[in-house]
């Protein structure tokens, strides 16, 4: 299986131009891209000019979030419907989703039959707290995945993309222990298996996400039970994530 390499680019960066020169250093300095599949998720507002950028290489896009329903009385919301034209992937469950903007695991469930009714992959987020980790709490991540995936088929789960996110690693100086995280997702393996079943388990990709920067991947990637990494802070700054995606590519 490749390894998947995730930019979140959260609210970032500031102009559309800006966006256009992140992606041009990215094309420029990796394509051809060997080994690795590479998935950048821009601001929405960017998806259109940067669709137009990547529509002929192997880069796909993805969104950040999008709303369960199709179209109504929303404000400030954007549909799939609305982005399916431009993206194949959409971020659903991002801890700043569900600390921030109180998303529970009942709509996030909803944002994840809506994307797959849509034949958008879902990449499901889930993670602990800090106080969870520290109780040694991993039934947690269990529950999000089990409450996330509720009424979600065995074929709809080929499409599903998954990512450990623990929340006390994101945005810090230091991600999680590899080997722990190595742990946490072979958990999550077993949930799926548990499930579904063992061969959709073994199959699911999961990624690590959480202050992944270039000279940590390696040693997360290196781990068995890791498929890929999801990016955040390091995404936007198109240096560390090209060196980021070259050492994925083993280069
Ligand atoms: C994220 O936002 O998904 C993330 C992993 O952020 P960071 O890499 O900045 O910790």
């Amino acid at each position: 299986m490749k390894k998947l390499i995730i930019g979140n680019w959260k609210m970032n960066p500031k102009s559309e131009t800006e966006a256009l020169a992140i992606v041009e250093k990215i094309k420029k300095a990796l394509i051809p891209i060997v080994g690795i599949d590479l998935i950048l998720c821009p601001p929405a507002v960017y998806l259109d000019r940067l669709y137009e950028e990547v529509r002929l290489t192997s880069i796909k896009l993805g969104a950040q979030n999008a709303h369960e329903r199709n179209s109504g009385a929303f404000t400030g919301e954007i549909s799939i419907p609305m982005i399916k034209k431009w993206v194949r992937y959409v971020i659903l469950g991002h801890s700043e989703r569900r600390e921030i903007y109180k998303e529970d695991d009942k709509t996030i469930n909803k944002k994840v039959i809506n994307a797959l009714i849509h034949n958008v992959s879902p990449i499901l987020c889930v993670g602990e707290t800090i106080k969870e980790m520290r109780m040694g709490d991993n039934e947690v991540i269990i529950k999000q995945l089990r409450e996330d995936l509720k009424l979600v088929s065995p074929k709809d789960m080929e499409k599903m993309i998954f990512a450990y996110e623990p929340i006390w690693a994101i945005g810090k100086e230091r991600g999680a222990d590899p080997q722990y995280a190595n742990q946490q997702i072979g958990l999550m393996r077993q949930a799926i298996a548990s499930f579904y079943n063992r061969d959709l388990a073994i199959r699911a990709r999961i990624l690590y996400g959480g202050s992944v920067n270039a000279s940590t991947v390696k040693d997360y990637l290196d781990q068995p039970e890791v498929n890929g990494v999801l990016v955040g802070g390091s995404s936007v700054v198109a240096a560390e994530f090209i060196q980021i995606c070259k050492i994925a590519m083993g280069k």
